[in-house]
């Protein structure tokens, strides 16, 4: 699974996930580095930086090169499972884009780029989010003319073809709306692999390959495979068969590749457990043997000890409608020490916090137990990670290896620190802020604030407090989501605002909880608005939890005048007179919503709930809407990598390995496609 940034969210106050910042130190180095590489279509690219590098051993830089060479040779793998279509024409766009003789500031010429821009973000010709097939801006004229100028040998043809004969194979998928038009169909009804153009199926309808699964499963297996997870299915010679994803199978030449540098990184792994680890990840690669994967699992999700750690393999089944088959990804971390630290002294003070909340006593643990969030630090992401990216994971999928081995949940602290760093600046606080006086406060404590707030709320708020005996733990049904959110939230706004904090040492100011009092309150009361649809209600249970809490406290504030909306210049703005006051009023409805969860008292949680978090005022709603169109930022982000470098002595043995960051978006595009590109157009 993994926690997605979803959102148009570009001010701290937006992102929904946990995050972490380390090095908060090297301000002067991180004015000078540019976290934005360029905007087009609804994207957005930034990059992002590799604090603790540099201080890695040689053993553990050595580690991190060679598998960061094995994620980035999966990156073919992922073009094909999106579509049988994706390679050919990736190459044909490619061809034209380095070799065009033409006039290049032409309409045609400019959409075109956009257009190859946006199929090397989403590793295929569908949004990578909404799966729908993108419209080209360009003629189908140019882009035959442009593929006709070319010289044959730069084109991807198939044994035998002609130029003409690949823009008659390619065009329709290109142009043609009624073609492939979604990587991955969902519509209840219809045969969900006929219409989806994923190519994780071939001449097969949804019943075959539904009824081909189910032979396999056997309910009294406790531990049961994936099945499905490692291959493509297909009819042959009318009879059903899967193609399997490994060294001999189907990708063959791009997991060789992978295996080649996996052995590499064997030979420098941290721990004897790592070492195994990597070695039941290659023989899994090698005989395609779903129960190795599962080996290999265990194996990965136990061993936490190296400083190093990383995901490479068939991980994730968003892209199948099945959900059975899984696509390539990889992700090159290792620990992130400060942070990490961070959220081990919240932990390590579990029982303090419970203590002193302000609930009723009868509801507190006696005994609480703190968890601590992994916070690591991202090398290199690939595959279904990249461009576009999770900011959270949590490994294995498998149901019985989590419930009998645990599994691993990581925030990544350098990708968050990205996003904020990116928002900083972008115009979003400047519209949407009351005055210098809040801006200078986000500016100053808003980033550190929000990461406490999730850590407290992770790490705390979740595994705080009690049932009362005998109370049914389902009772609020519906709303149970919205309220357990709000129990967490609420638990992270007390505690951000205590003194506790600034004596451990994990906030040098006792006003820097303003900040986030101050953007979790405007972003409640007003511009989490700017992910609804016009006219929609509030669903998601996140939401629901922010603007309860958010429209809660202005209204029992109202008689003090605690939080105000006050209109200027025809904007409305959040203004909050009293933070003490405000966090009193958190601390009763912490109480209150504490009281709910412990009693099972459902008709409190529902009046809470459909009193203050779901409807939507049209008019604020229409204002923050126009209000943010203006700001013209993209809804969605992605990253380039750093680029890792080895350098060796007169030997060949290798001395350092050096990070760098002067990539460009296409320039890196095109030098994976052409140095990490081993599979054939047509698999
Ligand atoms: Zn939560």
């Amino acid at each position: 699974m993994k926690k997605q940034l979803i959102t148009a969210a570009v001010a701290v106050s937006l992102l929904t996930a946990c995050g972490s910042k380390s090095n908060t130190s090297e301000s002067s180095q991180t004015n000078k580095f540019d976290y934005t590489v360029e905007q087009f279509a609804d994207l957005q690219i930034l990059r992002y930086r590799v604090p603790g590098f540099e201080e890695l051993t040689l053993r553990q830089k050595q580690l991190v090169y060679y598998l960061t060479e094995a994620a980035l040779q999966g990156r073919d793998i992922l073009f094909d499972q999106n579509g049988k279509y994706n390679l050919t024409i990736r190459r044909t766009l490619e061809a034209i884009y380095t070799g065009y003789q033409g006039d290049r500031t032409t309409p045609d010429f400019k959409a075109f780029e956009v257009y190859l821009k946006r199929v090397w973000f989403s590793n295929g010709i569908h949004h990578h989010y909404g799966s729908e097939k993108f419209v080209p801006g360009f003629s189908q004229d140019f882009f035959r003319q442009a593929v006709l100028g070319l010289a044959p040998s730069a084109l991807p043809l198939a044994e035998g073809q002609t130029a003409e004969q690949l823009c008659d194979e390619i065009s329709p998928v290109i142009f043609d709306p009624t073609v492939l038009p979604k990587r991955v169909n969902q519509a209840d009804g219809e045969d969900l692999i006929l219409t989806s153009a994923c190519n994780y199926y071939d001449g097969v309808t949804q019943q075959e390959a539904e009824a081909f699964y189910n032979r396999l499963k056997d309910p009294k297996d406790e531990s049961p495979v994936s099945y499905g997870l490692n291959s493509r299915l297909v009819k042959k010679d009318g009879r059903l068969q899967e193609e399997v994803w490994k060294v001999g199978g189907l990708y063959s030449p791009a997991i060789e590749k992978i295996v080649y540098w996996l052995q590499k990184a064997e030979g420098v792994a941290e721990t004897p457990e790592q070492q195994k680890t990597i070695a039941k990840l290659i023989e899994f690669y090698q005989t395609g043997d779903l129960k190795a994967f599962d080996n290999y699992s265990i194996l990965w999700v136990q061993d936490t000890v190296a400083r190093v750690d990383f995901v490479n393999g068939f991980i994730e089944n968003y892209g199948d409608p099945l959900g059975l088959k899984a696509s390539w990804e990889s992700l090159v971390n290792f620990k992130d020490l400060e942070a990490t630290r961070r959220t081990e002294t919240i932990s390590a003070n579990a029982q303090w916090f419970e203590d002193h909340s302000p609930v009723d006593p009868q509801f507190k643990k006696q005994q609480v137990k703190g968890v601590s969030a992994k916070v690591i630090t991202a090398a290199i992401l690939a595959g279904d990670l990249y461009p576009s990216t999770a900011i959270g994971i949590n490994l294995p999928n498998s149901n019985w290896i989590r419930s009998q081995y645990g599994s691993k949940s990581v925030t990544i602290g350098n990708i968050t620190d990205a996003y904020n760093k990116a928002a900083h600046g972008n115009g979003f606080n400047e519209e949407f802020v009351y005055s210098p006086d809040e801006l200078k406060l986000i500016d100053q404590y808003a980033d550190l604030t929000d990461e406490l707030h999730t850590d407290l709320h992770e790490c705390l708020g979740h595994g705080s407090g009690r049932m009362a005996p005998g109370a049914d733990p389902d009772a609020l049904k519906a709303y149970g989501s919205t309220i357990e959110e709000a129990r967490a939230d609420l638990f992270g706004l007390y505690y951000v605002a205590d003194p506790k904090l600034v004596e451990l040492g994990l906030l040098d100011s006792p006003d820097a909880y303003k900040a986030q009092y101050y953007t979790y309150l405007m972003n409640g009361l007003m511009t989490q608005l700017v992910r609804i649809e016009p006219g929609n209600n509030i669903e998601e249970a996140h939401m629901r939890n922010r603007q309860l809490i958010a429209r809660w406290v202005y209204e029992h504030g109202k008689d003090g005048n605690v939080v105000e909306m006050v209109k200027r210049d025809g904007k409305t703005y959040v203004k909050v007179n009293d933070y003490a006051k405000v966090r009193d009023l958190f601390a009763q409805l912490l109480a209150e919503v504490q009281r709910i969860k412990s009693t099972g008292d459902f008709e409190a949680a529902r009046t809470l709930v459909e009193t203050y978090a779901v409807k939507v005022d049209p008019a604020l709603h229409t204002e923050v809407l126009e209000r943010y169109k203006r700001l013209n930022l993209a809804p969605y982000k992605g990253f380039v990598n750093p680029r890792y470098e080895a350098v060796t002595d007169e030997q060949g043995n290798i001395t350092d390995i050096t990070v760098s960051y002067d990539e460009d978006y296409a320039e890196q595009m095109l030098r994976y496609s052409r140095d990490y590109s081993p599979l054939p157009s047509r698999n």
